[in-house]
């Protein structure tokens, strides 16, 4: 068998080590237990959403080098560990993409090994970085997002699967899910990479900074 080696540590992966088997030879044992996966389930309004991980530290740092530095090679390092439980949970969803503010889209290539039709239906109608926002001005985000080609959307029946690498503080999706439920899908879920998750601390320095006391926060 071909030598394999691990996509974000460049070390070997041993064949036939069943913890490595388990990773689909994509990462090693030990990279996977540095992004130390954790499964949060979460909700925005009613939907139901599952973040991988959580956004901090190692996996902070493996998404900056993907999407920040174009280190191409990660783009399925955090969906592959979990291929086969990811597909099928979501077997019979469309995934639908939120909106980006790059051309080239690196969540598209995240989640296109799950194998599932992927729809890319939203634009932006102006730069709306949302780094850079407040979260009072997060929640205006709905007013850029637009659909492209609205009379072609045939979601009528059909399970949503939103995805996105970060969820922060939730108010893209919201606004996307919002949108679509016009079309009556059966069913709309999320799938983040990662999820920011904020201690209490920080939800009252959040507050204090942003002089608003009734902050959502997901
Ligand atoms: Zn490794």
């Amino acid at each position: 068998m071909p030598t394999k080696v691990c996509k974000i540590c460049f070390k070997e992966i041993k064949n036939g080590a069943y913890h490595d088997f388990l990773n689909n030879g994509i990462i090693c044992y030990n990279c996977l237990n540095h992004l130390s996966p954790k499964f949060i389930e979460f909700k925005i309004d009613d939907t139901e959403c599952l973040a991988i991980y959580e956004y901090a530290d190692f996996v902070k740092e493996k998404i900056y080098q993907y999407k920040g530095c174009g280190d191409f090679e990660l783009a399925n390092v955090f969906i592959a560990p979990f291929i086969s439980e990811l597909k099928t949970l979501y077997h019979d969803f469309e995934i639908v993409l939120v909106p980006s503010h790059k051309e080239e889209n690196h969540v598209y290539y995240m989640f296109s090994c799950l194998g599932l039709k992927i729809r890319d239906i939203f634009y932006k109608s102006e730069k709306h970085k949302q780094s850079n926002q407040k979260y009072k001005d997060r929640k205006e985000v709905y007013k850029y997002i637009h659909l492209k080609n609205e009379e072609s959307i045939d979601f009528k029946g059909k399970k949503l699967l939103f995805v996105d690498d970060v969820c922060t503080t939730g108010s893209t999706l919201r606004s996307c899910i919002k949108m679509l439920k016009k079309f009556e899908p059966t069913k709309i879920q999320v799938l983040v990479v990662a999820k920011r998750v904020f201690s209490e601390n920080e939800v009252e320095e959040l507050k204090k900074h942003e002089g608003i006391s009734n902050l959502e926060i997901i």
